[in-house]
């Protein structure tokens, strides 16, 4: 039986969505954004394909490939290919019966679910002004901060456009952690300029982005998992395929070498760690290595923080990466207002010892 005209377009559509994806596919595993679509393309797809389908003047579909002609095992092939849209779809169609939507609330192009809009609500609350999204390219992922009139903002970089729905969600939420937690007390840190050269203050201002925001990543990671993303996975791809070599950046002394393998051992997974702690052993970076698995060892040492924990334990990080050669002394507590919301700020004194 000829199929309708409308089913030769629903057919084409299908075929064209599903040919050359494999069915582990994360595009059709995932599925959340086409669920709707997909329900009614396979509930037709179901009705006029699978009991009906045979030889005759079906369309032939936009694929090229051989595979994706229609034959007599389409009908199969289809359905093996089909079956991951399925099992989306009944995943789907559960929870959007249950009357959730996806996408409670958008942030730029992100999709936050609930969790991720609730987090959202709430850093608004503390700043009292919505959070503005901006592109940058200096950061590899994203950044967050405060502008001059008190409004939150977080910036991506466009490369975060082409991960999946959970990995830009991840992303968003990450930043939306950072505000918060600079709005609930937890401190940002910064140094007496006058107490060090202007490479050392430069040096120190590094260790904020490579030891100190580690140590927060560790205080809200949990939280992002319990929210059913992955916090780690950017970070992850970056050094999973990474081969440290003497030259390459952020392997370039003693101090960015401790500094990133202690990133790694936080943030990667165990067979990434492991790959990277090889390579810092052929290179012979021990000393390295040894300094960045204790700085590790300090931000693991407990799951919950205080605020003021965390800048104890980014000093004794730093004691340790600088070993003897520097004083590390908190010396004052300092307010920061940003619009409604109060930054505390930390101090720090560095000197060289004599
Ligand atoms: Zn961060």
């Amino acid at each position: 039986m000829p199929l309708d005209a409308l089913s030769s377009t629903l057919y084409n559509k299908v075929n064209s969505r599903l040919c050359g994806i494999k069915p582990s596919d994360p595009t059709i595993t995932v599925g959340i954004r086409y669920a709707m679509w997909e329900h009614a393309v396979m509930r037709q797809f179901n009705r006029e394909v699978t009991a009906e389908f045979a030889p005759g003047p079906f369309p032939q579909p936009r694929c090229a490939t051989p595979q994706c002609r229609p034959s007599r095992t389409l009908t199969l092939r289809m359905f093996a290919l089909a079956m991951p849209v399925f099992v989306s779809l009944v995943l789907c169609s559960s929870s959007l019966s249950a009357g959730e939507d996806p996408c409670e609330r958008t942030l730029g192009e992100v999709c936050l679910r609930p969790g991720a809009a609730d987090l959202l609500k709430d850093v608004e609350g503390l700043y009292g002004k919505p959070v503005k999204m901006a592109e940058t390219t200096r950061a590899a992922v994203g950044d967050s901060g405060v502008y001059s009139d008190g409004t939150p903002y977080i910036e991506l970089n466009p490369v975060i456009y082409g991960r999946s729905d959970a990995r830009r969600e991840a992303v968003i939420v990450h930043e939306l952690f950072h505000l918060k937690m600079k709005a609930s007390g937890y401190p940002i840190v910064k140094f007496q300029r006058e107490a060090v050269s202007p490479d050392d203050f430069q040096f120190l201002l590094e260790t904020v982005r490579l030891v100190f925001d580690p140590i927060e990543h560790h205080l809200f990671a949990s939280k992002i998992r319990e929210m059913g993303l992955d916090p780690d996975a950017e970070v992850e791809d970056h050094f999973r395929a990474i081969e440290p070599r003497p030259e390459a950046v952020g392997f370039t002394n003693y101090y960015q070498r401790a500094m990133t393998v202690m990133r790694v051992l936080l943030e990667c997974s165990a067979p990434t760690a492991l790959r990277i702690q090889r390579c810092y052993q052929s290179n012979g970076w021990s000393s390295a290595l040894d300094a960045g698995k204790q700085m590790a060892a300090l931000a693991t040492s407990r799951e919950e923080y205080s605020p003021d924990d965390e800048v104890v334990i980014y000093m004794k990080c730093l004691r340790r990466l600088l070993e003897n050669q520097a004083d590390i002394r908190l010396v004052a507590w300092e307010d920061e207002r940003h619009g409604q919301a109060v930054y505390r700020v930390a101090v720090l004194r560095v000197t060289h010892r004599a």
